[in-house]
């Protein structure tokens, strides 16, 4: 039996689990709506991570990464608009398309898919050298696409859903609270609109300078600086018409109320469970803010996402920090996301 490398999570006694390289079997099709992929590139995501430290969930003994793009192998015998050959990104988030969110518009909320069902996360996924999954998952990309930008697509496509519900308009000045990986892709989309003025709130010096590196106009260390005095002077005491949070902690969501402007949105999309905040409602109401949550993506978000990178609208370059073999993701990949000094680290089987 023909075999291949592949990074498997193996749960632990307690919480969270090991990721080894291992030699796994080959996967087949099974469903007549299966497509067999050969992954060309998957990017690390922060919650790769945080499955290994149990601080997301995930199914024992399958194989991680979420965020690939490959050429199509072969196809099951429903499949009738995909060619052997065809370049194609994966949405890992399966929508089932008839629950009432999906059928709501929604499709990001989707019932099915919350019960558990990710590629990369609970079924296997893109850190290995073939993977299968159903062609309702798969978005065909153009030719002459570059296949390991294309890993970028899933994480754009959720910076273009927040987009999209930020709304925002050339007077608006816009704040984004964290130029961590999905911070500073989030920075990407908001730049490519115009806009009044871009400032990023970050501790982590390497992480601020590469959010100016990425055209923020302003960087602000809440260690070192008062946030609320520092916005009121750039924004000559206007404040901010829309925040985007993401980070998503009881600390962040506070600094974000104390220098909303009026009619700002601010879009939570940073995410940690245990966070609390107290709020006043007549604050919103008084002012007409409002406070909006972004989670993942729709369809239509990655229709978009295709289009930035096909289009090069995004500098890849600068949010590709690094691409590394598969066999490297340990010793290298991970170790660089815990140093916190890179965007996307993008592996290769
Ligand atoms: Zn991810
Ligand atoms: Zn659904």
């Amino acid at each position: 039996m023909e075999k291949m490398l592949a990074a498997v999570f193996h749960k632990g006694d307690t919480q969270g689990g090991d990721i080894k390289l291992e030699e796994v079997e080959l996967p087949r099709i099974i469903k007549s709506d299966h497509v067999l992929l050969e992954i060309k590139a998957c990017g690390i995501c922060g919650t790769d991570l945080k499955i290994m430290e149990g601080g997301h969930p995930a199914n024992d003994n399958t194989i991680l990464g979420h965020e690939f793009a490959g050429i199509v192998r072969e196809v099951g015998e429903s499949v009738q608009d995909l060619e052997i050959g065809d370049k194609v990104v994966a949405d890992p988030n399966e929508k089932c398309g008839y629950c009432t969110n999906c059928r709501r518009s929604l499709s990001s909320l989707c019932e099915y898919m919350a019960s558990g069902t990710t590629f990369g996360i609970f079924q296997n996924g893109g850190f290995a050298k073939f993977c299968v999954v159903p062609r309702s998952t798969l978005f065909k990309l153009p030719e002459n696409i570059d296949l390991t930008a294309a890993a970028l697509i899933e994480p754009l496509s959720c910076a273009v859903h927040c987009h999209n519900l930020a709304n925002v308009k050339e007077s608006d000045n816009v704040v984004i609270i964290g130029a961590g990986p999905m911070g500073l892709i989030i920075q990407s989309v908001i730049r490519i609109h115009p806009i009044k003025r871009l400032i990023c709130i970050e501790i982590d010096e390497w992480r601020g300078q590469k959010a100016l590196e990425l055209g923020a106009d302003f960087l602000i260390n809440p260690e070192s600086q008062d946030v609320k005095n520092e916005i009121m002077r750039i924004t000559n005491d206007a404040g901010v018409d829309v925040i985007i949070d993401a980070v998503g902690i009881s600390q962040t969501f506070e600094i974000a109320t104390k220098i909303w402007a009026a009619g700002a949105r601010l879009i939570c999309f940073g995410q940690d469970s245990r966070a609390e905040a107290k709020i006043k409602p007549n604050d919103i109401v008084r002012y007409q803010r409002r406070i909006i949550g972004s989670y993942i993506g729709y369809a239509e978000d990655f229709i978009d996402a295709i289009e930035l990178i096909a289009n090069k609208k995004i500098y890849v370059d600068k949010l590709i920090t690094k691409v590394i073999p598969l066999e490297d993701l340990l010793k290298t990949g991970f170790k660089l996301m815990k140093t916190r000094k890179c965007v996307k680290i993008i592996t290769t089987p």
